[in-house]
This record gives structure tokens, sequence and C-alpha cells, in this order.
């Protein structure tokens, strides 16, 4: 047995029943890393030392001595957090985000922190100041971004399981590309605080995990609200493993029309329509709805998000975080353009200059606030097709993995690789990315569910029955 294939729920009954120790297990990650990341490019920091001084055989939580990554954009107190950005090279931030200390405080132990595309903006984790992450089902493929890293280093048994981001897709589309699990909470179930912002609107914090059942467990361990994010309410946190178990007979699963479209790859469609098949055959009923403003999503998202970007980038001046990085500066003006020149990376600075844009004094009302009176309609898409099924069934992304560099100089192109997890993340909506078979090509493909905002354990248990029944 490869003690880093185990899943969550297999490591915490191994620990339980004492058939291996945490230090065999923290052993056996750091060899898979010694060996698996000089080629994916997955962690950035390694930190295995600080899993072992962590690991404590009393530890009662829900998640003792399970070893994971977090991507670089989670604060970890005295530990290097860079959002794998020049200009936050050397940062150690001061505290630990809340939802680190929830995590360690169930017993979780950190083996490191891990690729993302710059300060989360992208789709393929090229952007990253660090380099690009492969794909482990094909490293000429990218991993899929932003959460690149945290992807790559679940599929690649590095980690029993990973922290992610999702603005705009960063933990589904990544999930799908490299074959794991990834869950988007709704908009405010996880609290955000210390986690580096990319557009607050936007942003949520959730896992990458081998099964869905371990995406439930390490829900349970970090969902709720918190002093710190005042966009997290107080709405009551559900038992996530309690219902899921439950039958899906009867559950009403639409499929939107607009998420088959002919841009999406045939192989994909099989793999997706297969899955459903499977729900089916679990006694779901299966019924075609429609999502009309889903055409709008791509365009809406890329006037929101980066207005966004830009207003949190701003803190970012060379001051207060991190390394100076220009010389000499006559003056303060100076010294800004010195050290945010180099300090962003290209797609940073063409997120900053499309943001400053769209907010700009004339522009406003043309651009962000008719992207604001969008966003409504597409909410209001969702709130109306939720009256007529309980979950949406779709693909992740219209294609697999993609070829490094296939994208990188076509923005727009890049862009719309998001088009299919864009709208709920738009309407703030949960998400679940789960593995449904590869293509032909042997890379995996991810089938998305997604549901109305706080209803991630109807996901779960929906998730739960086709990764139990399609195996
Ligand atoms: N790929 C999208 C973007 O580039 C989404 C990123 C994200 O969810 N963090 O903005």
């Amino acid at each position: 047995m490869e003690l880093n294939t185990l899943s969550v729920k297999e490591l915490l009954e191994g620990y339980q029943a004492k058939t291996f120790s945490p230090l065999e297990v923290v052993d056996a990650y750091a060899d898979a890393i010694k060996q698996e990341n000089p080629a994916l490019n997955a962690y950035i920091l390694e930190t295995v030392d600080v899993a072992k001084s962590q690991i404590d055989e009393s530890a009662q939580g829900s998640l003792a001595n399970v070893p994971m990554a977090l991507k670089d954009v989670f604060s970890t107190e005295g530990i290097e957090t860079t959002a794998c950005s020049n200009i936050l090279k050397g940062f150690k931030p001061p505290y630990n985000a809340p939802v680190v200390d929830r995590l360690y405080d169930q017993g979780a132990i950190l083996l490191g922190k891990v690729n993302t595309d710059e300060f989360t903006c992208g789709a393929s984790s090229e952007t990253s100041a660090f380099g690009v992450t492969k794909n482990p089902a094909n490293l000429e493929c990218v991993a899929g971004g932003s959460s690149g890293g945290s992807a790559a280093a679940v599929a690649a048994n590095l980690c029993a399981f990973s922290m992610g981001t999702d603005t705009g897709g960063s933990i589904r589309q990544p999930a799908s590309f490299c074959g794991s699990v990834g869950l988007k909470v709704t908009y405010g179930r996880v609290p955000r605080s210390g986690v580096i912002s990319m557009a607050s609107s936007l942003d949520t914090v959730g896992a990458l995990t081998k099964t869905v059942y371990d995406a439930a467990l390490v829900l349970g361990a970090i969902a709720g609200s918190h002093r710190l994010d005042t966009t997290a309410p107080n709405v009551k946190v559900d038992a996530y493993l309690g219902g899921i178990n439950n039958s899906i007979k009867g559950m009403r699963i639409g499929l939107p029309k607009e998420y088959f479209s002919e841009s999406v790859e045939p192989d994909v469609r099989a793999r997706v329509m297969e899955a459903v098949e499977v729900l089916k055959n679990e006694g779901a009923i299966i019924k075609e709805v429609s999502l009309p403003m889903t055409k709008y999503g791509v365009a809406v998202y890329y006037i929101i998000s980066p207005s966004e970007v830009s207003s949190n980038m701003a803190r970012f001046d060379g001051v207060r975080y991190g390394p100076r990085l220009g010389e000499d500066p006559q003056d303060l003006y100076e010294f800004y353009l010195k050290n945010r020149g180099k300090g962003f990376g290209p797609e940073m600075k063409r997120r900053i200059m499309m943001g400053t844009y769209a907010l700009s004094a004339g522009y406003y009302d043309a651009y962000y606030l008719k992207a604001q009176k969008v966003r409504t309609l597409i909410c209001q898409d969702f709130e109306q097709v939720f009256e007529e099924v309980d979950v949406l069934a779709a693909p992740v992304s219209p294609f697999p993995a993609f070829k490094i560099g296939a994208k990188s100089d076509d923005p727009v192109a890049m862009y719309n690789a998001d088009a299919l997890t864009i709208p709920s993340a738009i309407a703030g909506l949960p998400g679940l990315s789960v593995p449904c078979g590869n293509t032909t090509d042997g890379l995996p493909v991810g089938l998305q569910l997604m549901s109305p905002q706080w209803s991630e354990a109807k996901l779960l248990n929906v998730g739960h029955a086709y990764e139990m029944a399609g195996r």
C-alpha cells in the first residue's frame, strides 16, 4: 500500500487502527514530492519539516495529522506567501488566514505551498512567477488554473488534499484538467480573510480532494462565518457528511442546453453524458433546461473582475509588502513605477489596465455599471432554473487540458476557457467538479454540478452518488 495514494478518509481510518503512523505518511509524501515535483512544479515551497513538527498523535480533530498543500495565496504565519508574483517574493505574513487556522485546529499539517497563476489571474498557471505546473496525466499539457498546483498535487498524490480559490473557475477547471475533485463553495461560505484577494465580490475558498467524501469532510472543517470576513454571513453550516449517502432518487437534474453547445469538444460531451446516464440510473430525473444569459458571462466577468483586481492590486506599491524592486528612485512616483513595473507580470498589468479603464469617470456607467446590471440578469437566470430543477449538470470546461503555450499569446482564448464556470461564479453559487473519465487521448474530463446558494450538502450528495455508482 502506498500511503500517499490514500484518501483523507482512508488515512484517518488507518491512523485510528494504527496500521501506519503520521510520520510514515509524511515520509511517503516527502519521497513522492522529491521524485515527482521537479517534473510537475506543483509545489513552489516545500515545508515537510513544518508538517513533521505539527504531527500530534493525540490530536482529535476531523483532519488530525492529514497532510495538505495550500495554494500560495493563503497567508501562513512566518512562511513565505507570494501569490506567485515577483511583487510579493520573500513576503512572510505575520498571521495565518482564519481558514488556515481552522484547518490547523482540526489537525491538518502543512506539506507546502503550491503554484497558481499570478494573483490567481489565469486559467493555466502559466502566469506564475515560478513557471508553469505540468499536468500529471500528460506533462506537455497545463494543469489548468489558477489552482493548477493544488489540482496537480492532489492528482499526483503529493498531498492528501489541497486548498484553492475559485473566482471564475479556478478550483473547478484545474480539478477537471487533472482528474481531482474540486468544490467551489457559495460566496461567503468560507471566510476569505487572509487569503490574498483577486476580485472581492467573486472570490471563494475551497478544497481539492481525491474523493467527494473528502470534499465534504474538509468543508465541514472550514465552513462558517468569521468576524474578520464581513462577507461571510451567519448562515447555518450543514452536516455535509450526514446526508452524503442519501438516495438521489427523484432528484431533478437539469442539463442547461447552453453548456452543451458546439464549442464543447465531442469527447468531453460524451463523458459528461455518460455521467448523466449514471445519475439517471440512480433515480435522478433528467431534464433539459435553459440559461439564456450564459453568453454574457465571460463579458460581464471580464469587466467586473479586472475592476476589482485593479483596486485590490493598488495595495502592492512596494512600500508595505514584499521586496523593494526599484533602484534609486528620484521620487515617490518613480518608486511606485519601478516597483509595480518590475513586480507585476504582463497579465496583471493587462488586468489592472482593463479594470482601471472600466472604472474611469465617463466609462464607469458604460462598462462597470452595465456589467453589474447584466450580473443581476445572470443571477435571475439561475433563480428561475432552480424553480424547475434541484441541481444542474454540465461539463466543467469545453475542452480538456491544452498544450502548454497553446493559449498564452491569446488572452481572449484563455478567457473563454472559463465560459462554463464563470456564470455560476457571477451568481455566487456552489459548484462541484467530479472526474468522469478520460478523453481518447487519456486526458481527464470533469462533470460539473451546480446548485442554489448554501446547498453544498445537496451538491456533495449528488457528486458522491455519482462517484460511488460510477466506480
Ligand atoms: N481564469 C479566470 C481568470 O483568469 C478565473 C480565475 C480564478 O477563478 N481565480 O480570471
